[in-house]
């Protein structure tokens, strides 16, 4: 069986891919960074979503010897001139390892500054790009990425219990509810991650 390592320990990430892989690919085995608990932090030291995906498929290809898909995402807020951007995950500085916590955290960070910016100026992208990486036998490699944009925005106050992150307060244009109140498999349909991996699907089941 063909095997794959997704780099993330975001549970709610993993949800994610593996819902969204295996409507293409059951031939594939799918591990995370679960299955290797030595692997060491990879630093997200780039200056943009496609350096930290490239960089962290192509450490975690070389620690596994395996292919790799690594995704790096964030929240583009255009009133906010792109903030959080690349530092979403900790954007209000929490360092524990409550994720409910640092979400809530990240969420309350941005309604506070937000909270002038009227309703038809509080639009945002998320935005993901999808990075993969596989070694070849003669030291070359296999490099590609995929972009996914998804754009909304910003609502009042924090609405619905599903998903992660900032789902709560992004609600996607087009839609009236937020990401957190709309169903798993709508979320998917419209992701900026479900647009990307969709992309890369043909390239990673012909380059497995
Ligand atoms: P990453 O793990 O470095 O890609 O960090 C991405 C961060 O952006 C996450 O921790 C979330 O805070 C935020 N984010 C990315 N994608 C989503 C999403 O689909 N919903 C809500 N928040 C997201």
């Amino acid at each position: 069986m063909r095997r794959l390592v997704l780099a993330t320990k975001n549970k709610g990430k993993i949800v994610e891919f593996e819902r969204l892989i295996n409507q293409f690919a059951q031939s594939v085995k799918v591990l995370g960074l679960a299955d290797f608990p030595d692997m060491p932090e990879v630093h997200e030291s780039g200056k943009t979503l496609s350096e930290n995906a490239r960089l962290k498929a192509k450490s975690i290809s070389i620690f596994t010897k395996l292919p790799c898909l690594a995704d790096d995402s964030g929240l583009f807020i255009d009133a906010l001139a792109g903030d959080p951007g690349i530092y979403s995950a900790r954007w209000a500085g929490y360092e524990g390892v409550d994720a409910q916590e640092r979400d809530r955290l990240n969420i309350e960070k941005v309604l506070t500054q937000l909270k002038d910016v009227p309703v038809q100026k509080r639009s945002a992208q998320f935005k993901a790009v999808v990075a993969f990486y596989k070694p070849n036998s003669d030291g070359s490699a296999i490099e590609k990425e995929e972009l996914g944009v998804m754009s909304g925005e910003i609502v009042l106050a924090p609405m619905g219990n599903g998903g992660f992150g900032y789902d709560p307060i992004f609600k996607p244009t087009g839609f009236d509810q937020t990401l957190a109140q709309l169903p798993p498999g709508v979320k998917d349909e419209v992701s900026h991650r479900g647009i990307a991996f969709r992309a890369m699907t043909p390239f990673l089941l012909s380059n497995l």
